[in-house]
């Protein structure tokens, strides 16, 4: 067991809220949040009045502790009102990818038992269509006035004293996130008040070095566990301001940390190769970009570097999941990061076991091993899935990240390998069995495998192998995915095949055929 190399710090014991604005009345008058689309935004005064006031009106509507209310939304400064008034009120908050289809985001909503969902005019169609899919859905708030739904504005109708809720921060449930953990479909990740208080803590402990001085870039979405924290949440912490984009398009991007004048932004590999590589970007005055924290996927040292000397600042590196709340890894800012390509030590108050996924017991030292997490960041467990909980959890505490690592004599960690069946596409996230469910949906189709294939681009793409009941091309399957699926979900390569690999059980055989297409792309 390897313990964190950083010095224990006390967890404090507060819910979220209270925590995230522990600085806001100092600050009243300082942007917190700026739309870099529309400009709208909101001051530190202002974005606490407002959650206490949206706190009042969902409350009104019905809203109580423990109520999951689905927020469905791309990056606008209102996602952060209404996230946080959700959970003042010990409600619980479960965000999804904007992009998702009606059929995914209903299955997350029934799965979620979502009262309320939370949106804007150019989703509403969605979410209607979404919450026909899961019944408890009583009420869809809209950001705008759409007919049949209710109008945010008159959230704001009804005073700014919300009423006192207990919190218990180590029991109550505060967000609700969806990850496909090590196999299966995406289920609710159950995130305390403590978790995440606690990963702003160990986050703050290490010196991710934000500052009140800085102006974050928030592109990476809100929804996923690493916006949703590292940057709508450690941002506010140290009274910071945010300048949100609703969705990454270069030009924009690049023009608004050129007129903005962004110091610090959270990216993933994807970006920062388009940083590293792009020709637009010398067209663009990025020298107040001081620090560069790429997560969600891995960042290898070449990238990281010539990203580095390109543009003149900092790039590190930080890894963890969702169901970590989300930091376990990081960077430190003082050092020199002699591999770009590792995530760093541990934060503070996280150990670490590397171990062999067949026996459990730990592997000898400098050998790769599937990372376990211990530490106050880790989940309280699946919504509703005891059994895919115990499956990644242990009874004293571990979490099985489903990742093989390596540890140097330095206590730095590199991620080499998963054993877990994700795919990650640009950092988000793709369960191969929703993919592989969809496809036997075709009648054409007898039996089928998704597998993450690497690609320059997107880091991973899906590729599915087929095996075919008739007459059924490439992109026919193709097709077939992309008409039922998010975009970035898509299956991008098709092999048909005779038979899927299975175990005597029936268990897909993935590692067989992720080594079989490694070995191919090594002999090519
Ligand atoms: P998510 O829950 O969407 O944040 O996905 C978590 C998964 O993303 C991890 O289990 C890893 O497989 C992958 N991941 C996140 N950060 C890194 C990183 N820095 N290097 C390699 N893989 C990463």
């Amino acid at each position: 067991m390897y313990q964190s190399p950083y010095p224990s710090i006390e967890i404090p014991d507060t819910p979220l809220v209270p925590y995230v604005f522990q600085r806001a009345a100092a600050l009243a008058d300082k942007p917190a949040l700026i739309c870099g689309a529309s400009g709208r935004q909101l001051t530190y005064g202002q974005l606490e009045k407002a959650i206490r006031q949206v706190a009042c009106g969902l409350h009104a509507h019905g809203i109580r502790k423990g109520d999951v209310v689905g927020l469905v939304c791309p990056n606008v400064p209102d996602f952060a009102v209404v996230f946080y008034a959700v959970t003042t009120l010990g409600a619980i908050c479960s965000t999804v990818n904007p992009i998702a289809t009606a059929e995914e985001i209903g299955a997350q909503f029934a799965d979620s038992e979502a009262v309320m969902l939370v949106t804007i005019p150019d989703l509403f169609e969605k979410c209607s269509a979404a919450a026909r899919l899961a019944s408890t859905v009583r009420e869809i708030v809209v950001m705008g006035e759409v007919d049949g739904s209710t109008p945010y504005a008159t959230l704001f109708t009804h005073g700014d004293a919300p009423p006192h809720v207990d919190i218990n921060p180590a029991v109550d449930v505060c967000v609700l996130p969806y990850s496909s953990g090590t196999s299966g479909i995406p289920k609710g990740v159950m995130l305390t008040h403590r978790n995440l208080v606690a990963n702003l803590a160990q986050c703050s402990a290490v010196g991710v070095g934000v500052n009140e001085q800085d102006v974050l870039l928030g592109v990476l979405p809100f929804f996923h566990i690493y916006g949703m924290v590292v940057i709508m949440g450690g941002a506010l912490v140290q009274g910071a301001t945010i300048v949100s984009l609703p969705r990454f398009e270069l030009e924009q991007f690049l023009s608004v940390i050129q007129t903005r004048r962004i110091t610090y932004a959270n990216l993933v590999p994807p970006i920062v190769l388009a940083l590293a590589k792009h020709p637009l970007v010398a067209s663009y005055d990025l020298s107040s970009l001081r620090m560069i924290l790429s997560g969600a996927a891995p960042l290898g040292a070449e990238l990281a570097d010539a990203c580095a000397a390109r543009l003149g600042c900092m790039v590190r590196q930080g890894y963890g999941l969702t169901e970590t709340s989300p930091v376990t890894h990081f960077h430190p800012l003082e050092s020199d990061v002699v591999d770009g390509g590792s995530v760093g030590p541990a934060i503070a108050n996280t150990e670490c076991r590397l171990v062999d996924p067949a026996t459990s017991d730990d592997v000898a030292e400098g050998e790769r091993g599937e990372l376990w997490i211990r530490g106050p960041q880790v989940m309280k467990g699946y919504f509703n899935k005891p059994e895919a909980t115990a499956a990644c959890m242990t009874d004293d505490g571990w979490f099985k990240t489903g990742d093989v690592a390596v540890i140097d004599g330095r206590g730095w960690y590199s991620i080499v390998d998963r054993v877990k069946e994700l795919i990650k596409y640009k950092g988000l996230q793709v369960a191969p069995a929703e993919l592989e469910a969809v496809l036997l949906s075709n009648p054409l189709i007898a039996d089928v495998a998704v597998i993450p294939v690497p690609d320059v681009e997107a880091g991973e793409v899906p590729k599915a192998f087929v095996v075919a009941r008739g007459e059924l091309s490439a992109d026919q399957v193709m097709a077939f995915v992309a008409e039922r699926v998010s975009p970035y979900k898509k299956v991008r390569q098709v092999e048909f095949v005779e038979a899927i690999p299975k175990s005597p059980s029936g268990k897909i055989l993935r590692r067989l055929l992720v080594d079989r297409e490694r070995a191919k792309q090594q002999s090519n």
